[in-house]
């Protein structure tokens, strides 16, 4: 076992035996075959996985590894945000070039622990191996929700109402820089280097039974509206002037970026006309966007002249590693 692999394995076990007990969640982490999980009574897990790939969703050379960690996490954690869910563990696979630095595979952990913290998610287990062609990171994570209380794509209903968390572009602004060769201070820009998944914000949503249906941001708002849409065999009109544009350096990202932009790990949700949704939630703003329509399209009412299509103009991983 090569010596990076030895110290991840090692830095993840003491990772797991510091786990939050009180959750009770994990009967049995790495050490075994398998992690062995507690299910609560009359509850339904939930299970998400995503990759984190070198030149598709990160450059070594914009986004320092605590960024990369972060981000890595967050996906998973958002995605179980998005069915209302409480995330229950967290398991990583890991293929990593020989020539990494440790240094690097040391911060890309404390940047996915310190988040894993925040939110006391346990990290139950993974893999490790050396990787011919870059980093990419797998992470699962596995959470829970009372049975039958899972929100879904596919249940918004004409009429509803559609509602966003937080503000929109920050991340596809940050990202826009990046590509015009800026040098940025991840501090400054949080929404693209250290996105908050919206856990709390979904969780409330769910228990006082606001919405009908719900996505998380990650593909951007005319992208994922439309998933809603087809999974529910709806269509929406959105009022452009009503879009929570991220405020972004001395004034607001461009529309485009706010409507088409990925990665803001906020909340896409749809709530019955007349529901009381509150102006926050957890301290995050909620914006009333639009409403769903029967019929299949999705329009975009501009604030002065005539409505036209809303046509998904979907998120851009980068499009190579150089
Ligand atoms: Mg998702």
């Amino acid at each position: 076992v090569p010596l990076p692999e030895r110290k991840l394995i090692s830095g993840v076990r003491r990772e797991v035996q510091r786990a939050p007990s009180g959750r009770g969640s994990l009967a049995a982490g790495i050490g075994d075959d398998c992690a062995l999980l507690r299910v609560p009574p009359r509850h339904q897990i939930l299970v998400t996985t995503d990759f984190t790939l070198e030149g598709v969703h990160f450059r070594r050379e914009w986004h320092p590894p605590r960024s990369v960690g972060h981000r890595c996490l967050a996906r998973g954690l958002s995605d179980i945000a998005a069915m209302g869910g409480e995330p229950v563990a967290a398991f990583l696979s890991l293929a990593l070039p020989a020539k990494l630095p440790q240094k690097w595979v040391d911060d890309f952990m404390g940047g996915l622990l310190v988040l894993a913290k925040q939110f006391g998610v346990p990290l139950a287990g993974g893999d490790t191996a050396s990787s011919p062609a870059g980093i990419m990171a797998d992470i699962v994570v596995v959470g829970a929700l009372p049975r039958g209380e899972a929100v879904l794509r596919s249940t918004a209903r004409p009429g509803d109402l559609v509602f966003v968390s937080g503000a929109l572009g920050g991340s596809a602004a940050a990202l826009q820089l990046l590509y015009a060769g800026k040098r940025l201070d991840p501090r400054s820009y949080p929404a693209h280097f250290f996105p908050a998944p919206r856990i709390e914000v979904a969780r409330r949503l769910r228990r006082a039974e606001i919405v009908t249906s719900m996505i998380d941001l990650s593909d951007g708002l005319s992208t994922d509206l439309r998933h809603i849409c087809e999974e529910s065999r709806v269509g929406a009109e959105i009022s452009a002037q009503s879009i929570p544009q991220a405020k972004f350096r001395d004034g607001a990202v461009e529309l485009d970026l706010a409507l088409h932009g990925g990665e803001d790990y906020e909340l896409l949700f749809t709530a019955r006309p007349g529901t009381r949704v509150p102006r926050s939630v957890a301290g995050v703003p909620i914006t009333h966007v639009g409403r769903i329509t029967r019929g299949r399209k999705i329009v975009l009412l501009p604030e002065n002249g005539s409505r036209s299509e809303l046509e998904s103009r979907g998120w851009e991983h980068f499009r190579s590693t150089r």
